[in-house]
């Protein structure tokens, strides 16, 4: 940072976009929000904050929503949901958020001209870090980003495209510590006088108002796809509740039911982590703390597997594979063998429209299909049976692929996350190794129905998703 580094942020964090000088005469830091939604543990913000108590000014917190690839009324539902508490949150600490449809860097940059410096948070999918570039060539005053939605910074944790988990668990282990550690939350010294700072902004206070002023402005937002807010609210407060309920009550069940699809013990923090609604150091911290106290050490092992090592390996995934989202992306291993059976006959060819809706002729699958598109959601066990069939009904391997990757995208909440083209890859093999030969699936890992019946109790799961699915439309 102009030869300085953060005090309260780790310096690998930051990535310098724009150097230079800070702008003399300046209204305030802006902190442009966009893959960290919350008030606390931002290592974004506290940058923000400390670079503006440096200089004496306030800090302006600004969120532009705009057309997102893919994203439907579930997405933009929860997402105010989470701005709604994050802008109450940050306004108790003197720090406003304005909120404007528009295309983000255009947004950020008309702002900038009254701004010090820019920070803003980690991005590692494409839209997102275009956006960054473009605003950089468009500003003339610093901007920094921080990766504030990993627990190790990605190029820290390793400088390459990882194989697998085994590749990339030994390098994350040996650097975690340094990264594990409470969150400052910094004080701001000087608040800011008031929001009248731009025309067209909404109001984040009513997320029900800003979704229908926005259709009333001509924008139009995919609504085939409900919004679940009875069973999944978005928000900050939301999910640090909801996670010291998985603490206290369910983390002591985690590795004996994580493979259990009709049980409810794991942490469902995925989709609060997809928003940046909560921390992964902060989740990190509170579940080693909570697992010290209550001699959990094994869950806690369990629960950081997952945490840290499978969710830092799609992002290591996304941000060094260009192709992220691309079937060439998947090993070549994996698309050999795949093309070697391409030709092999299918159990059953069903359209989209049938999968879709869960007509198939699988009623394990059926089930997988409802919960995720009545709830948003879908346990991890059976979200890998639920890829590993749509291969064996589907024309290619490649029509599989771009398949599930629009599900996963239109209906999880979790979706449009580097753990969704990681793990969709790794229906197709990626992550993975080849496992014995066989019809269709190649040596790609299979998953079967009897396997299935065998590990889990799946009268029991199908009743869960039913009454889930009430739940949702009551
Ligand atoms: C085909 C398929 C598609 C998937 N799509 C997504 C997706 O779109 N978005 C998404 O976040 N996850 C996805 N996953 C990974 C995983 O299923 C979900 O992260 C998990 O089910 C979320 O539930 P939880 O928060 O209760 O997880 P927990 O078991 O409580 O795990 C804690 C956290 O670890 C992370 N995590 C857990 N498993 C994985 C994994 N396999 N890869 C990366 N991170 C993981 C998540 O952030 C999760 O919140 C997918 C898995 C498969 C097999």
């Amino acid at each position: 940072m102009s030869g300085r580094t953060g005090e309260s942020v780790e310096a690998e964090r930051i990535v310098t976009h724009r150097g230079g000088e800070v702008r003399r005469g300046a209204k305030f830091v802006l902190y442009w929000m966009q893959t960290s939604q919350r008030p606390w543990d931002n290592p974004a913000l506290d940058l923000a904050i400390e670079q503006a108590n440096r200089l004496r000014l306030p800090v302006v917190t600004a969120f532009a929503l705009t057309h997102y690839p893919e994203a439907t009324l579930r997405h933009y539902t929860f997402m105010l949901e989470g701005l709604a508490q994050t802008q109450r949150l940050l306004a108790e600490r003197g720090i406003p958020l304005l909120v404007k449809w528009q295309e983000p860097w255009r947004f950020i940059a008309a702002l900038a001209g009254d701004a010090a410096l820019v920070v803003c948070d980690g991005a590692y999918l494409r839209p997102t870090t275009e956006w960054r570039r473009k605003l950089a060539a468009a500003v003339d005053c610093p901007v920094y980003e921080v990766e504030s939605d990993v627990v190790v910074p990605v190029r820290v944790a390793s400088d390459k495209r990882e194989f697998a988990a085994r590749t990339i668990r030994k390098k994350l282990r040996s650097k975690v510590d340094d990264y594990l550690r409470e969150p400052p939350n910094l004080e701001l010294l000087v608040p800011a006088p008031g929001t009248d700072l731009h025309d067209g902004l909404l109001d984040p206070s009513d997320p029900a108002g800003v979704l229908s002023s926005i259709q009333s402005a001509g924008h139009t937002i995919d609504d085939s796809v409900h919004p679940v807010t009875r069973l999944y609210p978005g928000g900050p407060e939301t999910a640090l509740r909801r996670f010291s309920g998985f603490l206290e009550s369910r983390l002591r069940h985690y590795s004996a039911h994580r493979n259990q699809p009709h049980t409810d013990d794991t942490s469902g923090m995925s989709m609060y982590l997809q928003y940046g609604q909560i921390s992964p150091v902060r989740l990190l911290v509170e579940a080693l703390r909570h697992a010290e106290r209550s001699h959990h050490q094994s869950q806690y092992e369990d629960f950081f597997e997952e945490l840290l090592v499978r969710r830092e390996l799609a992002y290591n995934y996304c941000h060094y594979e260009p192709r992220y989202d691309r079937y060439e992306a998947l090993p070549e291993w994996a698309r050999k063998t795949l093309e070697e059976h391409a030709g092999d006959e299918r159990e059953s060819h069903y359209t989209d429209e049938e999968l879709e809706n869960g007509r198939t002729s699988d009623a394990y699958w059926n089930a997988c299909m409802r919960e995720m598109r009545e709830t948003g959601y879908m346990h991890n066990y059976v979200r890998m049976y639920w890829g590993k069939r749509v291969l064996l009904w589907s024309a290619s391997p490649q029509q599989a692929y771009s398949r599930l990757l629009a599900m996963n995208n239109r209906y999880f909440l979790d979706g449009l996350n580097p753990a969704s083209y990681a793990n969709v890859g790794w229906i197709f093999g990626l992550h993975d190794r080849p496992w014995t030969e066989r019809a269709v699936y190649g040596k790609v890992r299979i998953m079967t129905p009897g396997g299935l019946k065998r590990k889990c109790d799946m009268p029991a799961y199908i009743e869960k998703v039913d009454r889930l699915a009430r739940f949702v439309h009551a």
